[in-house]
């Protein structure tokens, strides 16, 4: 049987008059029931308390077949975030497409990181590389009013995505640049500087699961055993930091170690690694004296 047929029951034609509870009930036998949540949300245009508020509801046809469609590129492995077209990040919600990495919620930790270095109470410029979505950059920038942040990428079709965002959150801190990582600055100096970059290595089993099969690979792959990005971004980030400014990546769950080395060796000091929430050594950083 395929999936989606088990939204309806046989007894029932496919256009027979069902309610929010019903369909979602339905629906949690063949996705997550949070992803069908968020399905139904993204159809109705609405928010999970509506969905529990209205249980009793019935919904028009177009509404169900509607339902019915994203269902089933759901079922066949679509991520939830490009189907609804967003995802929250942090405490804002932001537009995502299959030109940018869905944010994930590890990633909160290299914000929070980066707001605990950039001071409220004085103008501050903030590097984002490779900011995708936009969703570091432009949280840092709702954070912190006095700080100009530079946000970074080289793909046409992320800047677009992240102009967008930034309009949707009308953040006027923020100054998009379409480029590959260093290459379009010549004297910039930044107090701190932050990237999620690509860190997985070609090759690894992960990218042929779940949400990754569907995501951008120059976001998520490095050459080098996914070292490539991380060593470039380290060995530069001293010719465009302050005095005393810092750098902080995220990277996978065993490359700790040999960030801190290239730190070290780029003559960073007062080195730190911070595990993410699921207790995986996630954002290593440091300052440049
Ligand atoms: N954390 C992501 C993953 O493994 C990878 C993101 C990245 O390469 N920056 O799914």
């Amino acid at each position: 049987m395929r999936g989606n047929d088990l939204l309806v029951p046989a007894r029932e034609s496919p256009d027979a008059s069902v309610t929010i509870g019903e369909l979602l009930q339905r629906a949690a036998n063949v996705v997550d029931r949070v992803d069908a949540r968020w399905i139904l949300q993204s159809v109705l245009n609405t928010d999970a308390a509506f969905l529990i508020a209205h249980a009793e509801q019935l919904l028009s046809t177009d509404q169900v077949a509607h339902f019915r469609q994203m269902l089933a590129r759901r079922i066949a492995g679509e991520p939830v975030a490009y189907l609804t077209g967003e995802r929250g990040f942090y405490d804002l919600v932001f537009e995502v497409t299959p030109d940018v990495l869905i944010p994930r919620p590890e990633t909160e930790l290299l914000v929070e990181m980066a707001l605990s270095k950039i001071p409220s109470d004085r103008k501050c410029n903030v590097l984002d590389l490779g900011t995708g979505s936009g969703a570091i950059a432009i949280t840092l920038a709702r954070h912190r009013a006095s700080t100009c942040v530079t946000a970074v990428d080289f793909s046409p079709g992320a800047m677009a995505v992240a102009r967008r965002n930034a309009r949707m959150h009308a953040v006027k801190n923020v100054v998009f640049i379409e480029a590959d990582w260093f290459s379009s600055f010549t004297s910039e100096k930044f107090d701190v500087i932050v990237a999620n970059p690509p860190y997985v290595a070609a090759g690894d089993p992960h990218l042929e699961e779940g949400d990754l099969r569907f995501e951008p690979l120059t976001a998520l792959v490095a050459q080098d055993n996914g070292l490539d990005c991380i060593r470039t971004i380290i060995a530069q980030a001293p010719g465009y930091l302050e005095p005393s400014g810092w750098l902080m990546l995220e990277h996978g769950y065993d490359q700790a170690d040999v960030c801190r080395e290239l730190l070290a060796k780029a003559g960073f000091t007062h080195l730190f690694t911070r595990p993410d929430i699921a207790g995986t050594d996630r954002v290593t950083g440091g300052q440049y004296e």
